[in-house]
């Protein structure tokens, strides 16, 4: 099994309100990861990144210009230019947010989307939207779905496990694959699964729990990928 980390942006934001603590006034520049997991049979990609054509104006893009306005993007390549998806097997979304699902609509519409149904029934549900910033733009169009409730073994034979860690948003999902643990956004930075400094927004009580089980597989000795640290992102082979 080979794992590869994708550059697919980065974003700036107020340090503050994706980390408690930081002083306000401060931005910081967020990493943008996806992963390429390719098995004998299976190419699977991880999220999938900023959407290109949000970089110029996320704002406008996404018709949010009161939410969006704290953002700025910046992309060198998008998934397109760095995989080609008219083979992949299927897509695996850690969850709704526009840093991750931006991608999907250069993925061919054949292309089945695996994602936890709370994070899916949260993402069409119009109260639910605004509470967690998901803008449906980048997940409208039609494709294969395959909605999983909870953990989910992946293909039946432990090699991919679906692991549910909500909290960051309703349905969040993270992968373990081997002694790799892709977390999502459980954590933005490694040091979150001791500091529980997490975003302002989000179930705290829910991310707390769900950062307490990826520290325990932590301790137990597997590599836990936190979402957005630009000391952890670095593009390449990740070691499974
Ligand atoms: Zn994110």
């Amino acid at each position: 099994m080979r794992v590869q980390r994708l550059d697919v942006g980065w974003f700036t934001a107020p340090a503050a309100l994706m980390r408690q603590g930081e002083p306000r006034d401060s931005l910081f520049r967020f990493p943008v990861p996806a992963y390429l997991i390719e098995t004998g049979e299976q190419r699977i990609l991880v999220d999938t990144g900023l959407n290109p054509a949000a970089v110029a104006d996320p704002a406008g893009f996404y018709g949010q210009p009161e939410a969006m306005s704290l953002f700025s993007f910046e992309q060198e390549q998008s998934v397109a230019d760095q995989v080609d998806l008219d083979t992949l097997t299927m897509v695996v979304l850690t969850h709704l947010h526009w840093d991750h699902v931006g991608g999907l609509p250069l993925v061919p519409a054949s292309v089945p989307l695996v994602i936890q149904r709370r994070e899916w029934d949260a993402g069409h549900d119009s109260a639910m939207l605004q509470r967690n910033f998901f803008f449906p733009r980048d997940y409208a169009e039609e494709r294969p779905l395959v909605l999983v409730d909870g953990d989910h073994d992946l293909f039946g034979d432990g090699s991919i496990e679906l692991l549910f860690t909500p909290g960051h948003t309703p349905g969040h999902q993270s992968l373990r694959i081997g002694d790799l643990v892709l977390g999502g956004d459980v954590v933005l930075f490694a040091d979150g699964l001791d500091d529980h400094r997490f975003p302002i927004f989000g179930d705290q009580d829910a991310q707390a729990r769900s950062a307490e089980r990826l520290r325990e597989l932590r301790d137990a000795g597997l590599t836990v990928i936190p979402g957005h640290d630009p000391d952890v992102l670095r593009p390449g082979l990740v070691t499974v």
